[in-house]
């Protein structure tokens, strides 16, 4: 009889899901993509743009792990019904060098409206039920845009569909508006921007405004004072000179 290998540790199930969350491929992904354009801290972005290698390549927020099982859980739920088209890959050329690409997570055909899904806890569900966060809304606009400027689909409606982790069904909350058209305009045009600035390479980035949005940053590293081309301290009320970034809508910037 072959003699029992060790029991589990909590250490053992950690590594599953880090395991895991390495090799999805939204982990894997480098390109800028809708969710990184949400994100209100430009540096961020800057660190993306420049391919800046991530000083926490190994953290994982587990929060965001389990919302990956939520979506892929009401992927399977959609399966079969006509009325929806899950999961659709999206890729968007907004100027040279510059291609936005992401993944859809539902389109209600009958009622054109572009859902995306945000899994949360109890106090962000009963805040996000209140206010739902600029970043969300600036997501679901831009995926808007990606799927109108590359004919996935007609777009009248986008919308947040919040799904409690712990929560019950009652929980759901969805918020449904008519699509913004000029708030994605302006997303990409501070893309553009950025991009244009990224040209003058890691020097620029202790110019590069910076916003809360750092707890699962890859590139922040808590009390770094060394060269902020290699890691952020973090954002601060003070210390940068900011430089400015569009990001107030405007005309459109992009074609298809
Ligand atoms: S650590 Fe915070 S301030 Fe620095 S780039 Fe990341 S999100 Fe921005």
């Amino acid at each position: 009889m072959t003699a029992p290998g060790p029991i589990p540790t909590a250490d053992t199930i950690r590594d599953l899901i880090v395991g895991h969350d390495r090799a999805r491929p939204r982990s894997k992904q480098r390109a800028i993509g809708p969710s990184n354009l949400s994100s209100p801290c430009s540096r961020k972005l800057m660190y993306q743009l420049l391919d800046v290698d991530p000083v926490r390549p190994n953290s994982v927020n587990l929060a965001a792990w389990v919302g990956t099982q939520i979506h892929a859980g009401m992927e399977k739920a959609a399966k079969g019904n006509d009325d929806w088209k899950t999961e659709t890959r999206l890729s968007l050329k907004i100027a040279p060098g510059i291609t936005l690409v992401g993944t859809a997570d539902a389109y209600h055909a009958p009622s054109y409206t572009l859902l995306d899904y945000k899994s949360c806890g109890p106090s962000a569900l009963a805040k996000y039920r209140r206010q739902m966060p600029d970043n969300y809304e600036t997501q679901v606009d831009v995926y808007g845009l990606m799927a109108v400027l590359s004919a996935a689909f007609r777009v009248d409606n986008v919308g947040i569909v919040l799904i409690p982790r712990n929560g019950s069904l009652d929980d759901i909350h969805v918020h449904v508006r008519p699509w913004n058209d000029a708030r994605a305009d302006a997303a990409i045009k501070r893309l553009t921007h950025l991009h244009a600035a990224a040209a003058a390479g890691t020097s620029v980035l202790p110019m590069i405004p910076t916003a809360p949005d750092c707890m699962f940053c890859p590139w922040h590293m808590l009390g770094h004072l060394g060269d902020i081309a290699e890691a952020c301290p973090g954002h601060q009320d003070h210390g940068t000179t900011p430089m400015e970034v569009t990001t107030q809508p405007n005309e459109r910037t992009t074609s298809p």
